[in-house]
């Protein structure tokens, strides 16, 4: 492995920590028509053990975000983008479109603010409807109005990153699994020095330098930025693990709705309420819910304490719902900044690290953005050389 490793590395012009949906769609940018070297470092055994692989994989419309912000521009851009991609590869999506209903007339206000945000973001096609225009699509659901959101959808996130790994990889990118950042990251008089180990077990390591560092590290990105001497804390770079939490319906009542439905989100930073979406096998899910737990708490258990609230949040506008018929299913985990706070990414010459370019804070929806991530960061590279 590590002699393989050793052949493969000779300097790349670029090197991309993690290879998860964003750190793969970045070297798919950057490897294409061969104009840089690159190299991809993860890890763990394959891509998108993370967060990548633990989210509902819904591509979002872009209604939540503020005006203006990163997440609001990249997610509307990369939700075209990602619909053009899937369409050209045959990466298995639908675009289903999703309902924001409003359980009583008090929620109403918030489905308008909603639509304004919406068309303030340029998402288009987005309605107010009745609920008795909800009942005609979704007769299970009880609501007294609703947002259509006809952009929304859903794709197979392990056939996108399997995707972009193959196109990376055939344009001569180099993925290195099992492949850990470690130490300090040393700023040379052009570039980065980076050191590794082997995770196999055999803890090998190696070093190696590259002109340019992009840290796609997820929920750790803030300390590989750590490592690059940036104080995290000043930076406003420190993250927190968001936690949710999902549980699964039985197929019986997973055939009553056919479309994902959201509440009206309650208050800011405890993500966007308990919802209901259909995988892209058809499995319904209910969830993920928003909570901030410690480093030390991280695992990927789904122990139930969670059913009884899951169940009565979901009944509220799914009536049909009962507690029986639902089981703990997965648990992801989402690199916060603070509430609400904007997706950070950064080339960092005005810290004096000239081709390191920090990708903090990539949450949701960071699977919808992910194409306009990269092609942002490409940009970004584009004006270094
Ligand atoms: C519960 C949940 C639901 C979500 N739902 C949606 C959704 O419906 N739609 C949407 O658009 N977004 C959604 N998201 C957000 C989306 O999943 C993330 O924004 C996206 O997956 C982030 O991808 P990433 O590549 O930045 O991170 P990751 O997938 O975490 O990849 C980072 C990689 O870096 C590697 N790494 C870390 N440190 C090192 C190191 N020292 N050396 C080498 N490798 C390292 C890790 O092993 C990892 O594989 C959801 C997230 C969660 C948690």
């Amino acid at each position: 492995m590590l002699v393989a490793f050793r052949m493969a590395v000779q300097n790349p012009d670029v090197t991309i920590v993690g290879a998860g949906v964003v750190g793969l769609a970045v070297a798919y940018e950057l490897a294409g028509k061969g104009k840089y070297s690159v190299l991809v470092l993860e890890k763990n055994r394959t891509f998108g053990l993370e967060t990548s692989s633990h989210s509902s994989g819904i591509i979002h419309s872009g209604i939540h975000y503020l005006p203006g912000s990163n997440k609001a521009r990249l997610c509307v851009e990369g939700n075209r983008l990602l619909y053009e991609l899937a369409q050209a590869h045959q990466i298995p999506h639908e675009r289903k479109g999703k309902f924001v209903v409003a359980s009583d007339d008090s929620e109403v206000p918030k489905l308008e603010e909603l639509l304004e945000r919406g068309k303030a973001n340029g998402v288009e096609g987005l309605e107010i409807i009745s609920g008795e225009d909800v009942s005609k699509v979704e007769p299970h659901i009880k609501a007294v109005k609703a947002l259509s959101c006809p952009s929304s959808g859903v794709i197979d996130q392990m056939a996108l990153m399997k995707m972009f790994e193959g196109g990376a990889k055939s344009s001569g990118a180099n993925i290195a699994y099992n492949t850990k950042v470690v130490g300090s990251i040393e700023k040379l008089h052009e570039g980065y020095r980076v050191s590794t180990i082997s995770a196999e077990g055999t803890k090998d390591s190696f070093s190696f330098t590259t002109k340019i560092l992009i840290n796609c590290a997820g929920l750790f990105a803030d300390r590989i930025a750590e490592m690059a001497g940036i104080d995290i804390d000043a930076a406003g770079y420190r993250q927190r693990f968001n936690k949710g939490s999902y549980y699964a319906v039985s197929p019986e009542k997973g055939r009553m709705v056919k479309k994902p439905i959201y509440p009206v989100p309650p208050e800011a930073g405890k993500g966007l309420g308990i919802h209901i979406t259909t995988d892209i096998n058809g499995q319904m899910l209910l969830g993920p819910d928003s909570e901030i737990v410690a480093a030390s708490d991280v695992n990927y258990i789904n122990d139930g304490s969670k059913q009884r609230l899951f169940h009565e949040e979901v009944q509220r506008y799914f009536p049909a719902l009962e507690l029986a018929d639902i089981a703990p299913d997965m648990v992801g985990y989402r690199p916060q900044l603070k509430s609400g706070q904007d997706f950070i990414i950064r080339e960092e010459s005005p810290r004096g690290l000239p081709g390191m370019i920090n990708l903090i804070g990539i949450e949701s929806p960071g699977l919808t953005s992910s194409l306009a991530i990269a092609l942002h960061v490409k940009s970004l590279v584009g004006r270094l050389a």
